[in-house]
């Protein structure tokens, strides 16, 4: 007898599935032409990777537990259980090769939202226990410590303070700060982690643009962590928790508007998520520092320097600040005020590939090899530009490609957006 539907059903069909999930486990035609848009399909030839086949995996075990020809006759229908074996491969295929990047969506004969299905795949695969051990504990990092990379507060601190001496030098003015905790500011600004404990120079950058800007603003030191890993997981409640925090601390602080540092997730887990998880919309104005930076130049707050760069630069398009958070063309505004040769990679803005190190894969160490292989098509984009310098709004981007460049010999620098515009910068006098 192939029926008897197992007893234990996932916890996201507990609830009647709402018409999102419905239209897009029963839109997928399997046409296969999302296969060409995917970049581990197209860098591997390997048939699992097709988009289609990720969607499908979500879309059997809702067959299985919630269609009577999926409790009656599952095989006829392609209906799985979700049981140890099948969720090992599912946590393969839905965690290890996808970034959720979404361009695969864009080229669906019938517009089956990919990344969504994965997501829940995802989280079914959470509430069993096979989030993978390296991306989970990402995760625990900022519910436990505050931020993703278990950073101590008096390390942060330290680094602020050494910024700050860097600030001073690169404006000529021994007053210069960066303020932190400061109440009733225009601005919180946000950080990805990364920046404190890598790149730190990418704050005096963003330091050196609101200090020419004349800009009111803080950093805060209990919740400056920009990121939200468990959007990636799929725990949904644990992305609530870490995007609370960030709300609390606006409400703390009473600033005007939060500024999200450079990072494409999250960028769109706190602006287009958060309010979903946290069912509500917020009383404060929410931007990314691309936005922030072209408003800048827009209103004649900073001055940039036309014939600064004249080296070839391209710019990668971090997926989610783009095609999924709709932030296209104030990058290339701010790049062509001072960059003498702007090359686009093709295809680029909503088009462009992923860097391969989206949806939580830097993380995931055990599939560093396929992620460096399938990253072969990012590598050619880039190259095929003939750019010299490569910009990207994104830090988990910027870590990316700087592995890319290195496996892949591109003999490229790669620069954040507050990086080069602080290159750029005209001094002037300000008033503070
Ligand atoms: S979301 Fe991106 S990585 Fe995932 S299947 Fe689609 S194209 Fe491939
Ligand atoms: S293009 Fe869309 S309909 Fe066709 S196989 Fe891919 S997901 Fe399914």
């Amino acid at each position: 007898m192939q029926g008897n539907t197992p007893k234990i059903k996932p916890g996201i069909f507990n609830n009647h599935p709402d018409s999102r999930m419905i239209t897009n486990m029963n839109s997928c035609v399997h046409c296969g032409l999302c296969a060409e848009s995917c970049f581990f399909y197209l860098a591997t030839k390997d048939e699992r990777f097709m988009p289609g086949r990720k969607a499908d995996l979500v879309t059997s075990v809702y067959r299985r537990y919630c269609t009577w020809q999926g409790k009656v006759f599952p095989k006829l229908v392609n209906a799985r259980e979700l049981n140890g074996e099948f969720a090992s491969e599912m946590t393969d295929l839905l965690f290890g090769a996808c970034t959720m990047c979404g361009r695969c969506s864009m080229h669906c004969s019938t517009g089956v939202d990919v990344p969504y299905l994965v997501r829940l795949g995802r989280t079914m695969l959470s509430e069993m226990g096979f989030v993978p051990a390296t991306l989970q504990s990402t995760v625990n990092a900022a519910l436990e410590s505050g931020n993703n990379m278990s950073i101590p507060l008096t390390e942060f601190l330290d680094t602020i303070k050494w910024m700050e001496e860097e600030l001073m030098d690169e404006t000529g003015d021994p007053l210069s700060r960066i303020p932190v905790n400061e109440k009733r500011k225009e601005i919180l600004y946000t950080l990805n982690p990364r920046e404190p404990k890598f790149y730190p120079l990418s704050i005096s950058a963003m330091a050196k643009i609101f200090y020419f800007a004349g800009e009111s603003w803080t950093l805060s030191s209990e919740m400056y962590d920009v990121t939200n890993y468990a959007y990636f997981s799929g725990n949904n409640k644990e992305a609530a928790i870490i995007a609370e925090r960030l709300r609390k601390e606006m409400k703390h602080l009473d600033c005007n508007t939060l500024v999200l540092a450079e990072c494409g997730h999250g960028t769109r887990a706190f602006r287009w998520e958060a309010p979903n998880y946290l069912k509500q919309q917020f009383p404060f104005k929410v931007i990314s520092s691309v936005e922030c930076i072209a408003d800048y130049i827009r209103k004649g707050r900073i001055n940039l320097d036309p014939d600064k760069i004249k080296v070839p630069v391209t710019i990668h398009d971090p997926c989610n600040l783009v095609r999924n958070g709709g932030v296209i063309n104030e990058q290339r505004y701010i790049l062509k005020q001072f960059v003498k040769q702007f090359i686009e990679m093709e295809p680029h803005g909503i088009d462009n590939f992923c860097c391969g190190g989206g949806g939580g894969q830097l993380a995931m160490s055990e599939f560093n090899e396929r992620r460096m292989k399938a990253a072969v098509i990012k590598a050619e984009q880039i190259r095929q530009t003939g750019a010299k310098i490569v910009v990207t709004p994104c830090h988990n981007c910027i870590d990316q490609l700087t592995q890319v460049n290195i496996y892949y010999k591109l003999g490229i620098k790669l620069m954040t957006m507050a990086e080069i515009v602080a290159e750029a910068i005209i001094p002037h006098k300000t008033n503070f």
